[in-house]
């Protein structure tokens, strides 16, 4: 498999045949496994051998199947695939830290991610400390020795800021410090962030790896040093596996995944070109488009724009117009989908952030999300430019 291409390794790595020899992976809905003797069960609770499942909370072949593909995918030695993209991030974070432990943060997080650090870790003694994740004098005064972990989207949302993962992670492996790196704009297509330096890398699944709108699922990626012995002790007893029907949807989806994702940031740029200087948008935001002040970087780091850009209407009033004035693209919240999703982030996903705090992250009353999906980029476009005139 070393020299397989990645979308080679999308359609074949890690699967795992019964002897019936089926061709699309088999889903293994069942909870436990039986064993052949009372020995044979004592031996594999002692140490479970790579094929050997105990619980579907531990581990299921069908799971595996999709935790070996989406290692193959990103190089990482393991996988630990979990319920929802939170509980991946929630787990890694719960998982690795102790009271006292500190953790730097950049502050453009997804807004349950915001919570997880703000609230639920400060409230177990961790100390967490935020930073602007492209500042990187920030990251160097706050990394302090001694830090256990830093934790970044590499592309935020929905500011699409880009957090250069190679100079975080030099700053934080000089401290001693992990580096937690939430991947999900970027994609499991365009990541470079093992690569570059991540040590764990972070998925929610629900997005392009599904990409479908179907299922919510999320995958933490690693050595097989934390996937098994820091990561899947935490997992296994606090319940956040993923379902082997799930991981079989997830596994569907990867055979198609790069077309997808390829196709979407294709009509991402093309948006993206053509709604740059129109006259009801004060900004469009776009790390394809030379005008983002990362746009090398991104380039560099990922050769993709991705699949989401963003733009800014001015006011509230002047988004919510152009939202319900939209025909194709739909008023919702997940992203990577299929279909063409508008969000308004100020009043949906980051509402609960008190003013001063969405200003400082540029979540502006005008900013609209868009994930582009898979219809017609010029249909998409005639939606949009419609929509516009109503604004
Ligand atoms: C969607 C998302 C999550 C959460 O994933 P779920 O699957 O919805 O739990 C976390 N981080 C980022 C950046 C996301 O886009």
């Amino acid at each position: 498999m070393d020299h397989w291409s990645r979308r080679t390794r999308a359609v074949h790595a890690g699967i795992r045949r019964s002897r019936f020899g089926e061709m699309a992976e088999a889903i293994f809905l069942t909870q436990g496994f039986a064993y052949d003797s009372a020995e044979a069960a004592e031996t594999r609770f002692i140490e479970a051998g790579p094929d050997e499942f105990i619980y579907a909370r531990y581990g299921n072949p069908t799971t595996a199947m999709f935790e070996s593909r989406m290692a193959a995918l990103e190089g990482t030695e393991d996988g630990f695939a979990t319920a929802s993209g939170m509980a991946a991030v929630s787990g890694t974070l719960m998982a690795m830290l102790r009271a006292g432990d500190r953790v730097v943060s950049s502050r453009a997080l997804f807004g349950s991610c915001l919570y997880v650090l703000e609230e639920v870790l400060r409230r177990y003694g961790v100390e967490v400390v935020f930073v602007d994740g492209t500042d990187l004098d920030q990251w160097r005064q706050a990394v302090t020795p001694g830090t256990k972990a830093v934790f970044f989207e590499t592309v935020s949302n929905p500011t699409l800021e880009v957090v250069d993962i190679a100079a975080v992670a030099q700053i934080a492996h000089a401290q001693g410090a992990l580096v937690v790196a939430g991947n999900v704009f970027a994609t499991p297509v365009f990541s470079r962030a093992a690569e570059l330096g991540a040590d764990v890398v972070v998925y929610s699944t629900t997005k392009h790896v599904d990409g479908q709108g179907r299922a919510l699922g999320g995958i933490v990626l690693g050595s097989r040093a934390f996937v098994r012995r820091t990561l899947e002790p935490y997992m296994k007893h606090t319940g956040g596996a993923m379902s082997p029907f799930t991981a079989w949807l997830m596994l569907k989806g990867l055979e198609t995944m790069d077309l997808r994702v390829r196709a979407q940031a294709e009509t991402a740029l093309r948006l993206a070109r053509a709604l740059e200087g129109h006259p009801k948008l004060t900004r469009v935001i776009f790390p394809g488009l030379p005008s983002h002040p990362q746009h090398a970087l991104a380039m560099a780091q990922t050769g993709s724009g991705g699949t989401v850009l963003s733009f800014d209407t001015g006011s509230r009033e002047a988004a919510f117009r152009l939202l319900n004035a939209l025909r194709i693209v739909t008023i919702s919240n997940n992203l990577g989908d299929a279909k063409s999703i508008a969000t308004h982030p100020a009043t949906t996903t980051h509402q609960r952030l008190p003013p001063e705090q969405k200003a400082r992250l540029g979540i502006t009353p005008g900013l609209v999300r868009l994930s582009c999906g898979l219809e017609d980029p010029e249909d998409l476009l005639a939606d949009l430019t419609a929509a516009l005139d109503a604004v």
